[in-house]
């Protein structure tokens, strides 16, 4: 491992990753998150896009627009229904009165189609719009607003984009500021923030660019159940994520433990590592060592990076109290691998120290 960049702020030359950004990112404005039943100020901001792509550029990232894509590899990840739900139920909702009656500014759904409530029954379209909003979405966290497709689309536009400049081998790691996050987004199903599964999208560009074998790092907070879900029972795509143990009461709650190994071709193929709160530095890079372990013996030829920095200790959704040199040593014990890369942002919603935290990884990434 070259340990001559350990330095976890460093100098504008020594970050020569590229930083692959959409400007649509920004127009996604949730406002609120629907918690308990109680309207509280949304975290998954804007600002957070702001002030990283601060920080990367003035670590020296060069910055490359991201290009459009068409939706040739993002519909071999979502369902096409999901896909056109959530590019027209915004001005769906507004047409039809929602924002005056009852005064709804955004979409959020008040019931969902559960097995329990189907008992059985086919699942059929609901003729009410404010009934459709709980189709795909399985939170009242993650609101539609006026520009959350754009932004969403934007975000697979920058994965894609990064993709291309890694199988080109224009670089060997590239990083995609891509928000809304969407490691929680799953074929027909999105919440926890996240609308649209960049990572999973990355995955699916490598692979259809020539890649064997990929595999999803998350080191977001959280387990990405819909990355997860999406390559569950796929042989070619490794999935392993280290997070806050969902059976402790953490988010995803229901998915995210130990035993879930994957199914038929992709047994073998998954691996979480829950983590319990108060985890801190030691104990995480284990847990990411063991994940990295896991890569190696997979054989994969090409890694995605699901950047989430919320497990640092001053972010207000975990406990792991991960801090920045963790952070920059986990960049380091992935770069170690030799694989092209492609790092997609996930969570981290502490707005002081977000940058710092990206820069740090993205610089250990690139080794
Ligand atoms: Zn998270």
């Amino acid at each position: 491992m070259d340990t001559s960049d350990r330095d976890p702020t460093p100098t504008p030359a020594a970050l020569p990753v590229p930083l692959v950004w959409s400007a649509h990112c920004l127009l996604h404005q949730p406002l609120a998150e629907i918690w308990l039943g109680v309207r509280t100020d949304g975290t998954e901001v804007a600002a957070r896009a702001t002030v990283i792509k601060e920080a990367v550029l003035a670590a020296g990232a060069p910055l490359v627009e991201a290009t459009a894509h068409g939706d040739q590899t993002l519909s071999r990840v979502h369902d096409q229904a999901m896909l056109d739900y959530l590019r027209t139920i915004y001005p769906a909702w507004v047409d039809a009165g929602y924002t005056i009656d009852p005064g709804a500014d955004r979409v959020v759904p008040y019931l969902f189609p559960t097995q329990g409530l189907l008992g059985g029954m086919e699942l059929r379209e609901p003729a009410a719009l404010h009934a459709r909003a709980g189709r795909y979405c399985y939170d009242t966290m993650t609101l539609v607003g006026p520009g959350t497709w754009e932004a969403a689309r934007g975000a697979v536009d920058a994965a894609l984009t990064a993709v291309d400049l890694v199988s080109s081998r224009q670089t060997r790691v590239a990083y995609a500021l891509c928000r809304p996050p969407g490691h929680h987004a799953g074929r027909d199903a999105f919440g926890g923030s996240c609308y649209l599964n960049n990572a999973a999208v990355a995955a699916e560009g490598l692979l259809a660019a020539g890649h064997r074998r990929v595999a999803v790092v998350d080191i977001d907070a959280h387990h990405g159940n819909g990355t997860q879900s999406l390559f569950y029972d796929r042989g070619e795509v490794f999935y392993g994520s280290v997070h806050v143990d969902p059976g402790a009461g953490w988010f995803p709650h229901y998915v995210g433990f130990a035993d879930e190994l994957g199914v038929g071709a992709g047994t073998g193929a998954n691996r979480n590592e829950p983590l319990a709160a108060g985890t801190g530095d030691q104990g995480w890079l284990a847990a990411v060592d063991r994940l990295a372990g896991a890569v190696a013996h997979f054989d994969a030829t090409a890694m995605v990076v699901s950047l989430g920095v919320d497990a640092a200790a001053d972010d207000p959704e975990s406990p792991l109290l991960v801090s920045v040199d963790g952070y920059h040593e986990a960049g380091l014990v992935l770069s170690a691998l030799g694989l092209p890369t492609v790092a997609v942002q996930e969570g981290g919603y502490h707005l002081d120290t977000l940058g710092g935290l990206v820069v740090a990884t993205v610089s250990g990434l690139s080794g």
